[in-house]
């Protein structure tokens, strides 16, 4: 079948499902479709790549040249971007087809999907639960079967999470591998995109147009892109997985952890060895991050003013009363409670005590991680504590919320890549193995992800 046809499928499935799932912030079918007969008339021209013609769909955190890019915020609904991520480009260019822009927790502060100014996403596999998030739409989309692919986003867990809690595969890539410019900045020393789609092979095909260095971005890697498809194949014969005792002991749920355990006794079924190994300092992964991104998002959200782009309040009366009115109207309660802690992390006075704190303690996280590494080939457990919960059980309770982040952040702290698997269910929810690698070390990601397909 063309492209054509797939892209007009898969519009015709969400326009009569997405109600339920509400994964979609915005569709772009005429776009999709004219971009849908340019694919196929390459592809008939036997020109094109893998991707061509494959219809994706992209995080609202994405900046898209003449669709609105919301980030899930009141703030920002009557937003249009003037140009294109480099991810978007990249994928555009790969011949990608995209359908429109997916639900997410405002300005990606959420990990539930509940806090988003369009209302929450749902998990397909059960609508009475949460898909995760941030980037809970783009799970959503592709579990529901609505797009076989999608981008995200992964600032403490918000690609990893989500991919858990539907049931397919994530992947945040190294810090510094994929390009930042254009993505709306969250936390700009943690905030990273990945793909999202059902299979390591998949995303392997993702990245491979994803991944490089980009002179727009300072913090991009100028470093050569493997191509992620060649070493799926490779046998896991010698392959050391550490597994962290931290990761496996009190507040991991009892079923979740056997599911886990399952899925590593397959792996060392395949030649993979399991050794046991220590994160001494995980116990501060949870205060250091919730400290440091709400320091970087606090300063990052300062540009929300009312005057340049966005929101803005009617009517005011001076300056002042144009900047408080239109913060207080254009955010919602979560993202106001990280601009609050943050600032406050970052006065005079209390930065030495908070910030540089923070700032010791990432070092030590990352540097347990580098230890481990000196031993292990990749690192593997649970990718959250337990299967999806309900729609409003922690919406109300902060803290239960930032507890269900408590295997992701390290990674981020530490500027690692690590991914999401589908490992099996837990009472009919999906659970997820969590694999971390050595920096740049995505392959052996997706080499090792690629026997749960
Ligand atoms: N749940 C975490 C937070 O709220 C991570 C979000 C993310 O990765 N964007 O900050």
């Amino acid at each position: 079948f063309s492209s054509v046809e797939l892209t007009q499928h898969l519009l015709d499935r969400i326009q009569q499902l997405d109600a339920n799932y509400n994964s979609f912030i915005s569709v772009t079918g005429e776009q999709a479709l004219s971009d849908a007969r340019r694919a196929d008339s390459q592809l008939g021209n036997g020109e094109g790549g893998p991707l061509t013609g494959i219809p994706i769909a992209h995080k609202d955190i994405f900046c898209t040249e003449g669709v609105r890019t919301s980030c899930g915020s009141r703030m920002l609904d009557n937003f249009v971007p003037p140009y294109n991520a480099t991810v978007v480009s990249q994928l555009a260019a790969a011949g990608t087809v995209s359908l429109g822009k997916t639900n997410m927790d405002e300005f990606a502060m959420g990990s539930s999907n509940e806090n988003s100014y369009y209302g929450a996403a749902k998990n397909p596999w059960n609508t009475s639960l949460v898909p995760g998030g941030s980037s809970g739409g783009s799970a959503a989309a592709v579990a529901a079967g609505l797009v076989p692919a999608a981008t995200g986003t992964d600032t403490g867990g918000s690609i990893r999470q989500p991919a858990a809690f539907c049931g397919i595969t994530g992947l945040k890539p190294t810090y510094g591998r994929v390009s930042r410019l254009g993505i709306v900045a969250y936390a700009s020393s943690l905030d990273q995109a990945g793909p999202m789609a059902r299979t390591a092979e998949d995303c392997a095909l993702l990245l491979n147009a994803m991944a490089g260095h980009d002179a727009g971005d300072s913090t991009s890697t100028v470093r050569e892109v493997p191509d992620y498809s060649a070493d799926l194949e490779r046998p896991l014969e010698g392959l050391r997985i550490g597994l962290p005792k931290e990761y496996f002991g009190d507040g991991l749920d009892a079923a979740t952890g056997q599911c886990i355990q399952a899925a590593l006794r397959e792996l060392e079924s395949l030649g993979a060895s399991l050794v046991e190994v220590a994160l001494p300092n995980s116990a501060l992964t949870i205060p250091t991050y919730y400290i440091i991104a709400p320091a970087e998002a606090s300063t990052n959200l300062s540009r929300y003013d009312g005057v340049r782009y966005g929101h803005r309040c009617a009517d005011p009366v001076d300056l002042h009363d144009l900047y408080t009115r239109t913060r207080e109207e254009g955010f919602g309660d979560e993202v106001k409670r990280r601009i609050l802690v943050g600032t406050y992390a970052l006065s005079a006075g209390y930065y030495d005590a908070y910030y540089k704190k923070a700032q010791q303690a990432r070092r030590l996280i990352r540097d347990d991680f580098l230890a481990c590494f000196e031993d292990v080939d990749i690192i593997a457990g649970p990718t959250t504590p337990g299967p999806a919960f309900g729609i409003g059980e922690k919406s109300n309770d902060p803290v239960a919320m930032y507890l269900e982040d408590v295997y992701t952040l390290a990674v981020n702290l530490a500027g690692l890549p690590g991914m999401s698997l589908p490992a099996g269910f837990v009472n009919d929810r999906p659970v997820g193995l969590q694999l971390i690698g050595r920096h740049f070390d995505e392959a052996r990601l997706l080499n090792v992800g690629h026997r749960f397909q």
